[in-house]
């Protein structure tokens, strides 16, 4: 605590750690080496931020860590109302107008009988950082990858496909899995494109169970729009009206290329509309 108060009386820019009980500093904080989320990319996490400093969609949230923690064999070293409690204290503590915020369960350094007993939790607290403007208003470029994020329902913190399937291509903000030409979803959020006025999406076999998604789906489907469940086609890019990627921090970003095709409309009425269905009932979902 002591760290904390002499690191905000310095004026940095304020983040914050929650680990083994205490908050510290980010730099303060380290994880042992021998922990297999260092040496084998063995854990999961989960993203959230704040509207009006109040956690959005944290139940939903907390659910899929534990189901994404449970599926790879790791018992949550907290409990439920405790990281509720970790989570409202570290929003508290954070000196900024709205926080994001990246809760992981690593594998930690022994794997038993096809478990993970001695999980290390921690929650990273930051100032909200929201993707540049230029990017809602232009679009962002994807790159289309032939394979399939492995363990889809599982949000892991092994990104490797996300780093090596974009090099060739310095623009694209996030890879797309596309495996045999099947749009799925991309490194960090889920895809939808407009293909006759239909909203179609890879179904939920196959993806992570975005927060936003499932919001997205539930607004248009009341909203009376067509939510079709199978995956975008790449061939389908080049007759689709827009595109547009989902997940809690980014909202609703529209894609302006996939690999070498574009999208005949970026943040066009579909995009707009949702977005406008979305800010209207961000409030129901604050805790
Ligand atoms: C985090 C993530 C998303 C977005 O999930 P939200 O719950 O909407 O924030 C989508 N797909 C993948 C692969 C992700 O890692």
């Amino acid at each position: 605590m002591v760290e904390y108060m002499a690191y905000k009386k310095r004026g940095r820019k304020l983040k914050l750690c929650y680990y083994n009980g205490e908050f510290k500093s980010l730099e303060e904080i380290s994880i042992p080496i021998t922990d297999l989320l260092v040496q084998r990319g063995v854990g999961v996490f989960d993203t959230l931020r704040t509207y009006r400093k109040r956690p959005h969609a944290m139940s939903i949230h907390l659910k899929r860590l534990e189901e994404s923690s449970h599926a790879l064999g790791i018992k949550l070293p907290l409990d439920i109302q405790q990281i509720i409690g970790v989570i409202r204290k570290g929003i508290a503590m954070m000196d900024c107008e709205e926080v994001q915020m990246r809760i992981y369960v690593s594998g930690g350094d022994v794997f038993e009988d096809g478990q993970f007993p001695h999980p290390r939790f921690f929650v990273i607290f930051e100032p909200l950082e929201k993707a540049p403007r230029e990017n809602y208003e232009r679009g962002v470029a994807l790159a289309p990858i032939d394979m399939d994020r492995p363990f889809p329902h599982i949000k892991s913190v092994f990104y490797l496909p996300a780093y090596v399937g974009r090099r060739d291509d310095k623009e694209a903000l996030e890879v797309l899995y596309c495996p045999d030409g099947e749009i799925t979803e991309s490194s960090s959020s889920s895809f939808f494109m407009v293909i006759d006025g239909r909203i179609v999406t890879a179904p939920t076999e196959k993806v992570l169970d975005g927060v936003m998604r499932q919001i997205i789906i539930k607004l248009a489907e009341e909203s009376g729009l067509k939510v079709e469940m199978r995956c975008p086609l790449l061939s389908e890019v080049s007759t689709a009206q827009e595109a547009f990627i989902t997940g809690s921090i980014k909202e609703i970003l529209p894609v302006r290329r996939i690999g070498s095709q574009h999208l005949a409309q970026v943040n066009g009425p579909v995009s707009q509309y949702l977005q406008h269905l979305y800010s209207a009932k961000i409030e129901d979902y604050l805790e």
